[in-house]
């Protein structure tokens, strides 16, 4: 019955469908063939035996894919030897090589949910061949990104580790897993096989990960590139106590030799296995459907930042283990078992450069450029390096190949070199030198105060770049929200190629500016030849039409549109003019909460520093940038400006509107169809409630919408009412007692304070320059 056609051979077989088969393999059919054979090979020595990846994940599955597909159409190419026909890793000679009892297998990897589909389907139906006509099971678990280790039990003793290495021999780790206090060195409980091999994951959990780098980096050692390659390489150490001051955990999902053990399903072995006091995962779920399956990837897909410990994919075994057996294994991988694998969030992508930026409150900025690359399905050229220390710590030079994450919609972040890499680099690798003098107005840069890491452009009022950061930054979502003044305009606006002196030289002009100001501005455009660029420049008028002799140029619609926005931005309530300000520390919490309390700028500027401290979601670091911010001359001519210029100042304050909401804490989570996150917020306060960023017990209520993530899942733990749209609605009209979901109204709406309004979280909006 092992012969039964399994789900690893009709993935092959369906590759065909995509090429045509060619009969005889050409010349660059065989030599691409062998590249790829050569090239998997260096690449597994790097990752296995050096723990030092020179390729990311997401390459390295790439090229096995393709040498899978080329084995596919061209069978007569594959060697016994294959990289597909072996588990990959060999075992090193700084270990002793110990043989397992039984063999270790990898996983067969699916890179689509459609993969997947066709995977489970292929497999039932081979299921059914085999004579079972009930559904199997599937028995659902995360793919811990962490090294496989090989528990050896005599009698109930631990007697030996080891990793897997190429599935048959590998490497004698037992003092340094001895370390590891979660594996029991002696099982407990009773009915052990004599003789019994556990599988499972050694890995550093996410959160010990980030501290054990914080220290290192203290310590001015370089940082551990990723917990996986970190598990692997603590486990590797040759001495022991090394090993023991990594912070390293396990989780057990398999089962070797096992003689005379009698279980009927994995699941079942997993709950004996945590009798006898081995670590088994709880994250796992036996599930009877595919849209079970599906919908388990999406939820720990929502979920996988906030996990304990990394992964990098599902996997999906048969539960029953006869049908296991009947199904078998192919040279590498198990026939009754699949891994699905989330888009990458990690690749490599060489440093081109490192420029720095300056931001509208004048922090100098390094950040990288890089080679365009897709990671975590978009495509990233650059990302911050936040500042000249973190660029030391990370080790990175200027022509590194660097290891670049974006972990789900997070910002993009250089983790550091692949540093195995730096010596063929051509050009050489160089230094970053932060430069002394602003790049953008000649002023020599210093730290805000003695002590500060950050370096700054003290000439904030006519800096051109901070200008024209801070035009970018007044026309955003939460300040004026002028959709015709992004980032292209905002350069156009104050630092155009033509004229010389630009329409803006201070953002108080912005509400008298005029067709005139703006008929002739031309900037530099880089030219493009059916969508790419082309690396040439040209000079472009950017308000105006280019005009011929028979049609004079005039404003484009942006243009018009842009006047007609400015005009709206007039009438925006006063928190958005507080954000578009500018105003260190000051960003849409903070403008809600002075606007609620003061009701117009003049009183906000009048109000002495300690009334401020005292507005709930202010503080004293807030209250501080304000009374610096008017004591500027210029900044005060910013508000005058606007105000002859019709902005408004003062908030009509609507007395009619019912205080429903007075002592609530609201949390908005996932998307409203009828509400942006704005609109849900102003709902909320208008009425006198609370709206806060985060889930804890002192909040009343949580409105979730669609792809509501983590924040619902802690309303459900702390068992907080949740509303959809409707009831939010209704909590809007009528108050909480309209509002009570399932029946369950809100135990502590009377409680002070959400710990997320703290200041320490409103200051950080000020930081993202
Ligand atoms: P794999 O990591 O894709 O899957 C097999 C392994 O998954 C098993 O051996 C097991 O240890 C582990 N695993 C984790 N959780 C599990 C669970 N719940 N149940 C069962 N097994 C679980 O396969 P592999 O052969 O170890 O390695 C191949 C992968 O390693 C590639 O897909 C690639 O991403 C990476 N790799 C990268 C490079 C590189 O240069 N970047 C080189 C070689 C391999």
């Amino acid at each position: 019955m092992s012969t039964a056609p399994g789900p690893a051979e009709a993935t092959a077989a369906s590759t065909e469908t995509l090429t045509e088969p060619e009969a005889v393999p050409s010349g660059s059919v065989r030599e691409e063939y062998e590249n790829l054979v050569d090239l998997v090979r260096k690449y597994r020595f790097a990752y296995y035996q050096e723990d030092e990846p020179l390729v990311s994940d997401a390459e390295f599955d790439d090229l096995f894919r393709r040498l899978e597909e080329i084995e596919a159409l061209h069978p007569e190419l594959v060697a016994n030897d294959s990289p597909t026909q072996e588990v990959g890793g060999e075992v090193s000679a700084a270990f002793a090589a110990v043989e397992h009892l039984q063999r270790m297998y990898s996983l067969e990897d699916v890179f689509s949910l459609d993969e997947l589909e066709a995977w489970i389907t292929k497999a039932e139906a081979g299921i059914t061949k085999l004579g079972d006509t009930a559904r199997p099971a599937w028995l659902t678990e995360l793919k811990i990104d962490g090294l496989a280790v090989n528990l050896l039990y005599r009698d109930g003793k631990l007697v030996r580790a080891a990793t897997r290495g190429d599935g048959t021999t590998g490497e004698d780790i037992t003092h340094n897993v001895l370390t590891i206090k979660e594996i029991p060195q002696e099982l407990t409980g009773a009915g052990f096989p004599p003789e019994m091999e556990i599988r499972g994951e050694v890995f550093i959990p996410s959160k010990a990960f980030a501290e054990f780098n914080e220290a290192l980096i203290e310590a001015g050692k370089a940082p551990l590139a990723n917990p996986r390659n970190a598990a692997a390489g603590s486990l590797r150490q040759k001495d022991p106590a090394e090993t023991a001051k990594r912070p390293l955990r396990m989780f057990v999902h398999g089962i070797g030799a096992r003689e005379g053990l009698e279980t009927l399903s994995q699941s079942q072995t997993y709950a004996l296995l945590e009798k006898w006091g081995l670590p088994v995962s709880p994250y796992f779920e036996v599930l009877g459907s595919l849209e079970e399956v599906l919908a388990f990837i999406k939820r720990y897909g929502d979920k996988r930042h906030s996990l304990m410990h990394e992964i990098d994919g599902i996997v999906v075994k048969v539960d029953d283990l006869a049908t296991q057996r009947a199904l078998g294994y192919t040279t590498r991988v198990p026939r009754w078992a699949v891994a699905y694998k989330y888009p990458p969030e990690e690749v490599h992508t060489k440093l081109l450069d490192i420029a720095v930026n300056v931001g509208r409150t004048g922090r100098v900025t390094p950040f990288g450029v890089m080679e365009p690359v897709k990671v975590a399905g978009s495509t990233v050229g650059m990302a911050t390096l936040h500042n000249q220390d973190v660029v030391k710590a990370k080790g990175v030079k200027i022509g590194d190949i660097v290891v670049l994450r974006k972990a789900g919609d997070v910002i993009p972040e250089i983790v550091g070199p692949v540093l195995a890499l730096r010596e063929q680099q051509e050009p050489p690798v160089r230094d970053f030198v932060m430069p002394t003098e602003c790049p953008s107005c000649g002023t020599p840069l210093a730290p805000g105060k003695e002590g500060d890491v950050d370096i700054r452009c003290p000439n904030a009022r006519s800096c051109p770049a901070q200008l024209r950061e801070r035009v970018f930054h007044l026309a955003g979502r939460g300040g004026f929200d002028i959709e015709a003044l992004g980032w292209e305009a905002a350069i156009a606006l104050t630092q155009p190629a033509e004229p010389d002196v630009p329409p803006l030289v201070s953002e108080a002009a912005l509400f008298d500016l005029t067709h005139e100001d703006l008929a002739n501005v031309r900037i530099r455009r880089e030219k493009r030849s059916k969508g790419v660029a082309t690396g040439e420049f040209e000079l472009v008028p950017y308000f105006y039409s280019k005009g011929t002799a028979k049609s004079p140029s005039k404003p484009t619609a942006t243009t018009e549109k842009l006047f007609k926005e400015l005009e709206k931005a007039k009438t925006q309530p006063l928190w958005r003019v507080l954000v578009a300000l500018s105003i260190r520390h000051v960003g849409p919490r903070a403008s809600r909460a002075l606007a609620t309390a003061f009701g117009s700028m003049d009183g906000i500027r009048k109000a002495s520093e300690e009334d401020l401290a005292h507005v709930d979601g202010v503080g004293p670091t807030i209250a501080a940038a304000l009374k610096e911010w008017f004591a500027e001359d210029w900044h005060l001519e910013i508000i005058d400006r606007w105000a002859a210029a019709g902005v408004r100042m003062k908030d009509e304050r609507d007395e009619s509107m019912p205080r429903t909401l007075e002592g609530l804490t609201i949390v908005v989570t996932g998307s409203l169809p009828d509400f942006s996150r704005d609109e849900a917020k102003e709902a909320i306060l208008i009425r006198g409630g609370k709206a806060a960023g985060s889930v804890s017990k002192n909040t009343s209520y949580v409105v979730a919408g669609e792809n509501a993530g983590t924040k619902l899942d802690k309303a459900e733990q702390l068992g907080i009412p949740v509303l959809d749209e409707d009831g939010f609605r209704e909590l809007l009209a009528n108050g909480p007692a309209a509002a009570t979901a399932g029946g369950v109204g809100p135990e502590d709406a009377d409680e002070s304070e959400d710990s997320a309004e703290s200041e320490a979280a409103l200051e950080s909006e000020g930081v993202t320059e």
